[in-house]
């Protein structure tokens, strides 16, 4: 998925939790089983990164940044929010990692990494809605609405 509904599921789990060694794990897991989900996109191939394609991931990780920066203040539970949503992208990492070092770098664990990931194709409406629904779902979780 993208990394917006990555950051903020993480960050629901933070606001349900009180314990940070259950943030932590249960955020990274999440990255998994989101990946799993049927999306569109989502997983970048680093050999063949376009310009295009930089601007969007920019994007995506300025929204989900933004939205948490929103979501985050004055809330008590800010650090463990924070803390769920790190741990939530932590997963994908390796590809920060493969752009500044190359590609062949991290190269077992980005073959496991894409064993979790839906690879069949879908149309760009249902591709995007089931991430904005992730997205809609966790803003609930985290507002205290869901
Ligand atoms: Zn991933």
């Amino acid at each position: 998925m993208l990394t917006t509904p990555h950051l903020l599921v993480g960050a629901a789990i933070g606001s349900q939790f009180h314990n940070p060694m259950m943030v932590a794990p249960i955020s990274a897991a999440s990255h998994f089983v989101l990946d799993g989900i049927p999306h569109l996109g989502g997983f970048i191939e680093v050999e063949d990164l376009e310009k295009k394609e930089v601007l969007f991931v920019l994007g995506d990780v300025v929204l989900g940044l933004g939205l948490l920066l929103f979501l985050t203040n004055n809330n008590p539970a800010a650090e463990l929010i924070w803390l769920g949503a790190f741990c939530a992208v932590l997963p994908d990492f390796h590809h920060t990692f493969q752009v500044l070092f190359g590609p062949d770098k991290l190269k077992k664990y980005d073959n496991l990494h894409k064993k979790f990931h839906y690879k069949k194709p879908m149309s760009i409406l249902s591709g995007m809605a089931t991430q904005v629904a992730t997205v809609i779902l966790s803003l609930l979780v985290i507002l205290g609405i869901f």
